[in-house]
């Protein structure tokens, strides 16, 4: 069973108990994970590899779905071809994203813009003492963007707490 902070039984059974019920009253799983936990637990049964997945959340950001799941568990949400991340967006009808959960900035930034592949990422230091980052990826923009870069930033933005600006440059 894909790993949650509720109880295995209590997603299987879909009455919760009264300690997953506080988690959801507190915000700390909410309706959107409630649906991505049991999706993810449905689609068990034709990628037994999610058993062994740790879900931390989902967040929306336009027509794309960030999925976070821990960052030693990205690659199996990858396996099989891409099946699985294709498979999940048909059901819900939105793009799915796998980002990673607590690894570094670097990391988090690999991920949220695959297939590009990063050339540099800088920090920028802005005079108010606030700090951007700046984001190189390696080659030019293509005609047809295989990443939202508007809806990368924001979800950098709300993840991470990072300010991005996304430039190419040829190595
Ligand atoms: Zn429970």
């Amino acid at each position: 069973m894909v790993k949650t902070v509720l109880d295995a039984f209590c997603i299987k059974s879909g009455i919760l108990c009264q300690k997953c019920q506080e988690k959801i009253e507190k915000g700390q799983i909410t309706d959107l994970d409630l649906k991505m936990i049991r999706t993810l637990s449905e689609f068990e049964k034709d990628f037994p590899v999610l058993q062994d997945v740790q879900y931390q959340k989902a967040v929306e950001a336009g027509e794309t779905l960030a999925l976070l799941v821990d960052r030693r568990d990205v690659s199996k949400m990858l396996s099989s071809g891409g099946k699985i991340v294709k498979a999940l967006g048909e059901q819900i009808g939105m793009r799915v994203r796998v980002l990673a959960y607590g690894g570094d900035a670097r990391q988090f930034l690999e991920y949220l813009f695959s297939p590009f592949s990063i050339l540099a990422i800088n920090t920028i230091w802005l005079p108010d003492g606030s700090t951007e980052t700046k984001v190189i990826l390696t080659g030019h923009p293509p005609k047809r963007m295989p990443v939202d870069l508007e809806v990368a930033k924001r979800l950098a933005h709300d993840l991470q707490g990072m300010t991005l600006r996304i430039e190419f440059e040829r190595p």
